[in-house]
């Protein structure tokens, strides 16, 4: 038996959350269904109200939040989980090329005053960033973070302002 002020901290249909997505909109029930929706985009969620969850069916495999009462939780992937040996993945990725073109940057100097001699401090920049890049791009591609959604949405509260 959950008190009253337990159960208005409960996900129910009718209350009005923060969306999970955009983070900027809310989300409310929409009538008649068991389906959320946020304001500012055109995201729709299911709901299960005994597992106090939020679905986002539309990505694959979909994503999952978890309402604790006052915010929200963002549920495990199945079979997605960042484990600490992926950071030495991701450190070696960038550093081992950034590595290698400074090394050989510093074995075969250009030489002082020629007009070329910018040109190995900015290849190193470029292959850091590229692969920065890269390392970028594959973790939201991990969490699935929908990048597209939030920017867009984001944009467009910014030209309503
Ligand atoms: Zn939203």
């Amino acid at each position: 038996m959950h008190t009253s002020k337990n159960s208005a901290n409960l996900l129910n249909y009718q209350g009005i959350y923060p969306c999970p997505v955009c983070r900027l909109g809310e989300i409310k029930s929409l009538s008649l269904m068991e389906a959320f929706a946020c304001d500012c985009g055109n995201n729709i969620f299911t709901a299960d109200l005994d597992q106090q969850l939020l679905q986002l069916p539309t990505m694959q495999p979909p994503l999952t939040w978890y309402w604790n009462g006052t915010g929200w939780r963002r549920g495990e992937l199945a079979g997605r989980e960042w484990k600490w040996y992926h950071w030495l993945l991701v450190v070696g990725f960038v550093a081992l090329p950034t590595t290698l073109v400074a090394l050989s940057a510093y074995i075969f100097p250009a030489t002082p005053g020629s007009n070329l001699y910018w040109l190995p401090t900015v290849w190193i920049g470029l292959a850091f960033l590229s692969h920065l890049v890269i390392v970028g791009w594959l973790i939201i591609e991990f969490y699935q973070f929908p990048v597209w959604t939030y920017l867009s949405i984001s944009w467009r509260l910014l030209l309503e302002r």
